[in-house]
C-alpha cells in the first residue's frame, strides 16, 4: 500500500511530494522530482518520536540533512509497532527541559531553529555563536587526534607564527585561525569548527619547502573562511546542534553522536574548489607562490599511485584517513593552480632555521 508524504532533501528549502510504501526491511518513496529512493527501516532515525495526531518525521543515517515527514497513521503505527528503535528520538519534552534551564521563549527558537536546521544548514552555520564554534572545535579535534601529542617548541611555535603572518599580509580579511601540530604519522592536515587547523607530523615530513605547507594551510584557511566544518556539523547532527547551543551544554553528545566523526571532513568537490580557489587567492596576495601547493598535491598524489578517489588508500590509514579521503579530486584540482603572475617576485616564506623548526616540532 502506497500512501503520501513529504520529503526534504536537506539540501534546499523546498518540499516534495512523494509517495511511499513499506517493502520488506525497507521503505521505497519517489515522486515527481525525486527519483526512487530506497531507506533501510533499520537506519531510520524519528526527528522526534511520534506522537498521535501529529505527523511522524525520519531522517535517515545514509541522508543525514534529509527528512521524510508521514501523516499517514496506519503506516506511521504499522512502522513503529514493528521497530522499537522508532519511538525515541528528541522529544518536546526535551526541549521543555531545554527551556526550564535557560528560560522562556526557547521552545519558540527551536521551532524556527529546527526549520533553519533541517533547510538552510550554511545559514546556520554562519551564524553559530564564536564560543561555541570553539568548544566544538575542540571536541571534533580531540576526538580526531584521538590521545596524540599535540607538538610544541619554542622555535616551532614561533615558525608557525611566522607563516600565519606571511599569509596575512595583503589579506587582512583572514578569518582568525590557529593552527597546531599533532604527533601522528597519516599525512593529513583539517580544520575543524572554530577556526582550528590540525597538521599532523606527517604531513610536515613529507614537506620539501614552507610553500608547500603554507598552501595546504591556506587551503585549510579556506574551509575555515568558507565555514565548511561547521556546515558539515551542522547538516550531519541536525537539531542536536540547535539544542547544544540553546542550552550552552559542551556539545559532548554531538560528537559522540556522529558514528563516524571522519565524516565530518569529508567535503565535497564544490568545497575543495572553493577552498583551493580562496588558497590560490590568499597566495597571490601575499606573494607566495602557489606552485608549492602544486609540488605538495603532485608528490602526494604519486607516492598515493595517483588514487583521486576519496575510498582506497585512504583506508590504511587512521580514522581521519589520509588527505585524499578528506580532499577528494586532488588530481582534478591540480591543473588549476598557477604560479604567480609574471613579474610579482615571491616572498621567502620561512627561513631555513623556521623550517627546520617547524619541521621538528614534534621531534623534541
Ligand atoms: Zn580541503
Amino acid at each position: 500500500m502506497a500512501i503520501d508524504a513529504i520529503y526534504f532533501d536537506g539540501e534546499y528549502a523546498r518540499d516534495r511530494a512523494v509517495t511511499i510504501a513499506a517493502q520488506g526491511s525497507e521503505i521505497v518513496f519517489s515522486g515527481p522530482d525525486v527519483p526512487e529512493t530506497r531507506w533501510s527501516i533499520a537506519g531510520l532515525h524519528p526527528v522526534d518520536p511520534p506522537t498521535s495526531g501529529q505527523p511522524f518525521r525520519v531522517t535517515h543515517s545514509s541522508k543525514p540533512g534529509a527528512r521524510l515527514v508521514i501523516r499517514d497513521e496506519a503506516f506511521i503505527r504499522g512502522l513503529i509497532d514493528n521497530h522499537r528503535h522508532l519511538r525515541g528520538g528528541y522529544s518536546w519534552a526535551h526541549l521543555g527541559q531545554v527551556a526550564a534551564w535557560t528560560g522562556g521563549g526557547i521552545v519558540a527558537l527551536a521551532a524556527i531553529g529546527y526549520v533553519l536546521v533541517s533547510f538552510l544548514p550554511q545559514k546556520v552555520a554562519n551564524i553559530l555563536p564564536d564560543d561555541w564554534r570553539n568548544r566544538v572545535g575542540d571536541q571534533v579535534v580531540n576526538g580526531l587526534v584521538n590521545k596524540a601529542r599535540r607538538c610544541e617548541t619554542p622555535a616551532g611555535n614561533a615558525a608557525k607564527s611566522a607563516m600565519i603572518a606571511v599569509l596575512a599580509e595583503g589579506n587582512p580579511d583572514l578569518p582568525p585561525i590557529s593552527m597546531e601540530v599533532y604527533d601522528m604519522q597519516l599525512v593529513n592536515a583539517f580544520a575543524a569548527p572554530g577556526g582550528k587547523i590540525v597538521f599532523t607530523r606527517g604531513i610536515l615530513e613529507k614537506a620539501d619547502k614552507p610553500e608547500e605547507i603554507a598552501g595546504v594551510l591556506a587551503h585549510e584557511i579556506g574551509h575555515v573562511a568558507h565555514r565548511h566544518p561547521e556546515v558539515q556539523l551542522v547538516r550531519l547532527t541536525g537539531l542536536q546542534v540547535l539544542i547544544s547551543v540553546m542550552s550552552g551544554s559542551n556539545g559532548g553528545d554531538i560528537t559522540s553522536n556522529i558514528a563516524a566523526l571522519a565524516t565530518l571532513l569529508q567535503y565535497s568537490r564544490e568545497a575543495e574548489r572553493e577552498a583551493d580557489a580562496f588558497a590560490l587567492e590568499t597566495m597571490q596576495k601575499a606573494s607566495i607562490d602557489p606552485m608549492g601547493l602544486r609540488t605538495f598535491f603532485e608528490k602526494i598524489s604519486k607516492e598515493e599511485g595517483g588514487s583521486s578517489s576519496s575510498s582506497g588508500p585512504a583506508s590504511t590509514f587512521g580514522k581521519i584517513g589520509n588527505i585524499f579521503s578528506t580532499h577528494p579530486g586532488i588530481n582534478d584540482r591540480i591543473k588549476n593552480i598557477t604560479p604567480l603572475p609574471a613579474g610579482q617576485v615571491p616572498v621567502q616564506v620561512l627561513t631555513p632555521e623556521q623550517w627546520q623548526a617547524l619541521k621538528t616540532i614534534c621531534a623534541s
